[in-house]
């Protein structure tokens, strides 16, 4: 885009000045209060425990609410934990759950293309941020949360969202810095009120924020995709520990409405722990998971569709004497990838039908998986062999 050229009257004045201006605030007058004031402040201990308070509130108020519950309906969730998200929902800036479920359905349903509101095709700083700041087209009506139209809580949060944030998001650190400090009897109670307000505010924020944008960026560039190619979403463990485990989008894109991100036991998804805690409890309900022969099918399948192109490309780097000692490896590879279509397609018709799928089948097909990948391995070993 040639300077000259750009949207200037498309860009988000309001959105545009509160996110670099909470970024630079951060950036600048953040460190330089903690470098000049750190001995005139008292109660750092408890200025770090509501940083960390308001870091995971506002977090799950994301992630759990806005995004999980709202977005994809994955479960249902009492009044409680409604409220909850929706008032750190807003104190994290992102907008109103309406209009933020709004844009992420778009997202889901045309990802990648046009529509796609952070369309990761239109580069990495137009998905992580630039979207938010300009707009390349005038918004298109909100038509597909008529759903969430419906429910009182979500839409009183959508007409006072900005007094909500304000509110809960800096004034309430702030106040509760000053009666910890008036209670502990501390000397100066405004200036640990100023710095609640700057660490567990003002820092917070930009934390939560950039978190949040890294999903749009980051997880639809970097990262593996064991369960589909269709789209750019990516799983990414790293990101997967800044964002309360929505890292994992690759799968959260082929399964858009299960609750879990990171389903395998070892991955790191803290929001799927505390919705399964919560539903303990009996405060959320109707939590949706996605049968393990499903997941496996399209794990199957992919990797059948990867196993042959990786194969044919690896064969193909390899010198001809190479390729001959490893002819057998090669066949057999390409008979694995045909047999993992195969059960693919099987399991996808028992899914369908609802069928039982024996837990041996599951182990036996694992290991399918892990022979697929020892075979990879084998011949990357030689292609190194042979490039020495
Ligand atoms: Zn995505
Ligand atoms: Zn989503």
């Amino acid at each position: 885009m040639k300077f000259k050229n750009f949207p200037i009257y498309r860009i988000e004045w309001v959105t545009s000045s509160f996110l670099i201006g909470t970024a630079l605030l951060s950036l600048t007058v953040v460190p330089w209060f903690l470098w000049t004031q750190f001995d005139n402040v008292e109660g750092w201990g408890f200025i770090w425990a509501l940083f960390i308070f308001y870091y995971y509130a506002t977090g799950f108020g994301i992630t759990l609410g806005y995004h999980r519950l709202f977005s994809h309906l994955s479960f249902k969730a009492k009044w409680p934990v409604k409220l909850f998200v929706l008032l750190f929902g807003a104190a994290s800036f992102e907008n109103s759950a309406l209009d933020w479920s709004a844009d992420h359905r778009i997202h889901h349903k045309h990802v990648d293309e046009d529509e796609d509101p952070y369309d990761i095709s239109k580069g990495f700083f137009y998905a992580h941020i630039g979207w938010l700041l300009f707009r390349l087209k005038p918004k298109p009506p909100v038509t597909n949360v008529k759903d969430l139209e419906a429910d009182p809580l979500v839409m009183w949060q959508h007409k006072y969202v900005q007094w909500i944030g304000l509110f809960v998001g800096f004034v309430t650190p702030a106040i509760l810095g000053w009666a910890y400090a008036t209670a502990r009897g501390f000397a100066n109670p405004g200036m640990t009120a100023l710095a609640c307000f700057l660490i567990a505010g003002l820092l917070r924020t930009v934390v939560v924020q950039q978190g949040t944008f890294c999903i749009n960026s980051l997880c639809h560039m970097f990262g593996r995709q064991p369960y589909s190619t269709n789209h750019s979403a990516r799983d990414s463990g790293a990101v997967a520990l800044l964002t309360f485990g929505e890292g994992y989008h690759n799968y959260h894109h082929e399964f858009q409405h299960d609750y879990r991100n990171g389903v395998k036991p070892w991955q790191f998804d803290p929001t799927k722990w505390i919705i399964w805690t919560l539903s303990r409890v009996g405060l959320v309900q109707d939590l949706r998971r996605v049968p393990d022969s499903r997941i496996m099918a399209a794990e199957l399948k992919e990797k059948s569709l990867t196993l042959g192109k990786d194969i044919d490309s690896l064969a193909n780097r390899l010198d001809a004497r190479t390729r001959e000692l490893k002819a057998k490896t090669i066949a057999t590879a390409h008979e694995l990838a045909k047999e993992l279509a195969l059960r693919a397609e099987g399991l996808k018709e028992a899914a369908t039908n609802k069928a039982e799928v024996a837990q041996e089948t599951m182990v036996e097909l694992r290991a399918l998986l892990n022979q697929a990948a020892g075979h990879l391995e084998a011949l990357r070993r030689a292609d190194a062999g042979s490039a020495a």
